[in-house]
């Protein structure tokens, strides 16, 4: 691809009008695609460990259910996504307008920021947070106020501190996308004590299917359980993660039902697309797939980590599908190493962990793929450090 449009230059003419604040984003870093990797360098098997996708794929019930609704491509979607509202009310015994669906839960996370926070507005996360949260913060151009992590998660504490009177927003990711950690109950609780009510807590279950199986409830905290004790709260989780539709783009929105419905005014009419509400539909009705799903990450998570400590390498301890590696000043000469050996994974400079890689967990080929790559890639990198001592 020698015309791609990354390599074409322009002129900004339109620097002067742009709104400010749009300037300064610094845009979503995605994983590279397979299709990408595959032009470049012309290999076969590739394994995409970069976006935290469910390796099995999807429930079988879902493409079964996009097929019987193929002959609706030309009508619009329902707007109000009436039978996805009432089946996910039920799963999750609330109300249907306490539900609001969007274009990915990323579109919710956006569209909460655009509801509550603008100009001279304050909107805090943590250090390594979802990167969408600063992003959201820019757009609307309210202030983004980074509170330092401790053990690479949220120091809520420290969040508590950094609210004044302007905050309008605080982003909180549980477990935490990309560092895995987790903050746990009375943690939790203590902090949705002391948030003021006027403050709006967005808590981004993104990973909730892995950490709900893996953790007790002492542990991890279901954001569920404190809806109705503060108004204040809303949560978001995805149809991305272990649902496994994450090029469908869906995900929800769970508060009350003054705050669903302002998202509702701003959202474009028909956000989700009928066949992203079908396939939601038919995921929720497959719990024995998210079952499954959630097993083979426990088990690859095991296999990874023992995998890594034989290797040496340290680790993140991790409650989602991911793991983040310290390689030190390495990360990046080890990114690029892999992925002349087919295993895609996501340096996280962006993020300012310059010295780490974060791992998505696979099918067992695919952990054991990256592994074995690892192991050759460090041999090599150890090789060439020698050599060069000896020269
Ligand atoms: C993946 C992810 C999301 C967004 O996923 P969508 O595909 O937009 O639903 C949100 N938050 C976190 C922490 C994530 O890792």
């Amino acid at each position: 691809m020698p015309n791609s449009p990354k390599s074409q230059p322009f002129n900004a003419l339109f620097c002067d009008v742009v709104q400010p604040q749009i300037l300064d984003i610094h845009p979503y870093v995605p994983g590279k695609p397979v299709s990408e990797l595959q032009r470049e360098l012309g290999l076969t098997y590739i394994s995409k460990l970069a976006s935290n996708e469910n390796p099995l794929g999807a429930s079988p019930a879902v493409s079964e259910a996009i097929n019987r609704e193929l002959t609706q491509i030309a009508r619009y979607p329902d707007g109000g996504a009436f039978m996805l509202k009432e089946t996910l009310a039920s799963a999750l015994q609330v109300d249907s307008a306490q539900l609001a669906i969007g274009n990915g839960s990323n579109e919710l996370l956006e569209l909460v920021a655009r509801v509550f926070a603008g100009q001279g507005d304050e909107i805090i996360y943590s250090q390594y947070g979802f990167a969408v949260y600063a992003i959201s913060a820019q757009m609307v151009g309210a202030k983004g106020v980074e509170v330092p992590a401790v053990d690479w998660g949220h120091d809520l504490t420290a969040m508590l501190a950094a609210i004044t009177e302007n905050t309008k927003l605080i982003y909180l990711a549980n477990p935490n996308n990309p560092t895995g950690t987790l903050f746990n109950r009375k943690q939790w609780e203590a902090f949705m004590h002391q948030v003021p009510d006027r403050v709006v807590v967005v808590l981004d279950e993104a990973y909730f299917e892995y950490a709900h199986a893996q953790h007790s409830g002492a542990t991890y905290p279901d954001g569920l359980m404190y809806l109705e004790q503060y108004p204040n709260l809303v949560i978001s989780r995805t149809f991305s993660k272990a649902y496994g539709l994450a090029s469908l783009r869906i995900g929800y929105l769970i508060g009350c039902r003054e705050i669903v419905q302002y998202i509702n005014q701003v959202r474009a009419p028909f956000n989700v697309n009928h066949y992203a509400q079908v396939a939601a539909v038919a995921a929720i009705n497959d719990q024995e797939f998210i079952e499954k799903s959630v097993l083979l990450n426990q088990q690859g998570m095991r296999q990874m980590t023992l995998g890594l400590e034989a290797l040496a390498v340290s680790f993140i301890p991790s409650s989602g599908n991911f793991i983040c590696l310290h390689l030190g000043d390495k990360a990046l000469e080890v990114n690029a190493k892999l992925l002349a050996e087919g295993v895609i994974v996501r340096p996280l400079a962006n993020y300012g962990l310059c010295e780490f890689l974060r791992v998505s967990i696979g099918t067992q080929v695919e952990n054991q793929h990256f592994l074995d790559a690892l192991k050759q890639v460090m041999q090599v990198i150890l090789n060439e450090e020698s050599s060069h001592h000896v020269k």
